[in-house]
């Protein structure tokens, strides 16, 4: 998976350098940020600790509430200090079929869950493969670390470069 990942990476940097309507300057910044996306590939190398929220004996509704406040204190836990780079974005669960782009950390996060039938098969060609989980997974979560309005990278990033790269697009 992350040499899969790391292919289309690789077809973007060969796309945008052949790109014609995009400044030298343009290019060379969307591919900085290109080489520094982090691959997160399957599960998390680390997994957060969760062991002190206690849902035992209780209602699933007090459940709920245990597990959002430990959420959130930890959420608070995190303000000011440097982002673990190990650990993955809150709101990726393993099991969901699905990918994701995240912007604070400009990592793409390719989740077990989605490598099931119908995107993914030990049977498929590599052709398939490229089709299924490269382009339509891979590929797509890529292109959100261009996303222009929604990401906006020099709040992520404190570059004032890449949000002058964003203004010479438009
Ligand atoms: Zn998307």
């Amino acid at each position: 998976m992350e040499d899969l990942c790391q292919q289309v990476i690789d077809t973007y940097r060969e796309l945008l350098n052949e790109n014609s309507w995009a400044s030298d300057e343009v290019k060379k910044k969307a591919i900085e940020k290109l080489d520094k996306i982090a691959i997160h590939a399957a599960y998390p190398d680390k997994f957060r600790d969760t062991s002190d929220i206690d849902i035992s004996d209780c209602s699933l509704i007090e459940a709920t509430r245990r597990i959002w406040m430990a959420e959130t204190k930890h959420d608070m836990s995190c303000l000011g200090q440097n982002l673990d780079k190990d650990m993955w974005a809150e709101g990726f669960n393993i099991l969901t079929c699905n990918a994701g782009y995240d912007p604070s950390a400009n990592t793409i996060n390719m989740i077990i869950g989605m490598m099931g039938e119908t995107f993914y098969s030990s049977d498929m060609d590599v052709e398939e493969m490229y089709a299924s989980i490269g382009a339509f997974w891979v590929g797509h979560e890529v292109s959100h670390a261009f996303d222009l309005v929604i990401h906006q990278p020099e709040h992520y990033f404190g570059r004032k470069a890449l949000t002058e790269y964003i203004h010479d697009l438009y």
